[in-house]
């Protein structure tokens, strides 16, 4: 074996061979996204790289030197993650996070400057309102704007960058990708968008015209909640390097672990989430008839207000649906009859989960506010769960 075709095989190589095209279909690039060219002997995805250093006699070359730096695991889904966020697309650049978080932090605590203007959803990831508050410690300036009806717009005027996140969460307001982000190019404003709910199969931020696509990677991209991880993908290697370095900086680096595991559930992404949008869908659905059910959202459902927008610019509409119960005690008992459904935080996972929002008091909603992410389970049976859990927190009603 060559030391070429060696270094393929452990994955140490800088560069593997997409043998996806922008044609390919969405499972078809699931499953092969950031794998090395075949090696005889040698597993499909090699295992993951433990490495705090690596050998490194003399000068400085080559990839693999500390292990804050570089690691050949990611090296791999970086390539991966790349493929499916932005396929066949020139100069794109990945880079993967310990957490959503840190990835939403290095786009902007490396972006943004003193003196800067930031634009936020109003209506944003929970954790947002920190990263407001620290953005302005450092002496950046931050304006807010709900993300339905493209609100960010009117704020855009000599900002340094916009941040997008659409689908929101947990209110599910899309916006216009593509409108916004043409408005903010022709001021010079840059474009990051939060992919975390619709996942790189369900949007393409790149495509509808962002710098940035950042994301939670513990939600739908890896899918069984037991790994956390986040990624910037960068419209071109400048923006990149600007983001590495961040990272080299702050430390936030996802374990080999970690990585492998997230690159291992790529594969079956594709599978995942067609079970979960359609169980998303269903769930809805049933929803909508029920009376004890009000301000319910689904992009996919045809009379949600995001509706029209969700449809040109997502390829799937999600695995979330929010809707709010009459009180906090009905809502707690929906959650405690359900039988297939976890009460926990987080979403887009193989098994359901819902919980009562306002618990954690930081999301302007009602009391009754449920956020339900569909798993993965039989549609049937996951909707006949859900609508008994309905009837029993009617029937026990005082
Ligand atoms: N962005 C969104 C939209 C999220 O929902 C979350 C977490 O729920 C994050 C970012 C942060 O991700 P993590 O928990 O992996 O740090």
């Amino acid at each position: 074996m060559t030391d070429r075709a060696k270094d393929r095989a452990r994955g140490t190589a800088r560069e593997t061979t997409p043998t996806t095209t922008p044609e390919t279909g969405d499972g078809t690039r699931a499953v092969r996204a950031g794998l090395p060219a075949p090696v005889k002997n040698e597993p499909a995805l090699p295992g993951p790289v433990f490495a705090a250093h690596f050998h490194l006699p003399g000068d400085v070359t080559g990839p693999y030197t500390y292990g804050r730096d570089t690691n050949p695991t990611w090296t791999l889904l970086e390539q991966a993650i790349g493929e499916l966020e932005a396929p066949g697309r020139e100069g794109v650049d990945t880079v993967v996070f310990a957490s959503g978080m840190a990835a939403v932090s290095a786009v902007l605590f490396s972006q943004a400057r003193a003196g800067d203007t930031v634009v936020l959803p109003e209506d944003g990831y929970q954790a947002l309102p920190l990263v407001r508050d620290q953005l302005e410690a450092y002496g950046i300036r931050v304006r807010t704007a709900p993300t339905g009806g493209d609100g960010q717009l009117a704020a855009l005027d000599g900002a340094r960058l916009l941040w997008i996140e659409t689908p929101s969460n947990p209110g599910l307001d899309v916006c216009d990708v593509r409108r916004l982000a043409d408005a903010a190019r022709a001021g010079g404003t840059l474009v990051a968008v939060d992919n975390t709910l619709a996942t790189p199969l369900g949007q393409r931020p790149l495509e509808l015209g962002a710098d940035f696509s950042v994301a939670s990677g513990t939600k739908g991209l890896t899918g069984h909640g037991d790994v956390l991880l986040g990624y910037v993908v960068c419209r071109d290697a400048q923006l990149a390097a600007g983001i590495r370095r961040w990272r080299k900086i702050i430390g936030a680096i996802p374990g080999p672990m970690e990585a492998w595991l997230a690159h291992r559930s790529l594969a079956t992404l594709q599978l995942r989430v067609q079970r979960q949008w359609a169980n998303a869908s269903a769930v809805a659905e049933a929803l909508a008839d029920r009376a004890e059910v009000a301000a319910l959202r689904y992009p996919g459902l045809v009379s949600d207000p995001s509706h029209a927008t969700a449809s040109r610019q997502m390829r799937g509409y999600g695995s979330v649906v929010s809707f709010t119960l009459p009180d906090r005690a009905f809502a707690e008992r929906f959650l405690a009859a359900l039988h297939l459904v976890e009460d926990a935080t987080s979403f887009g996972g193989v098994r359901s989960t819902a919980e009562r929002r306002g618990r954690w008091g930081g999301d302007a909603v009602p009391e009754g506010f449920i956020r339900f992410s569909a798993g993965a389970e039989d549609t049937e049976d996951l909707v006949a769960d859900v609508l008994r859990a309905l009837d029993a927190a009617v029937a026990d009603r005082v």
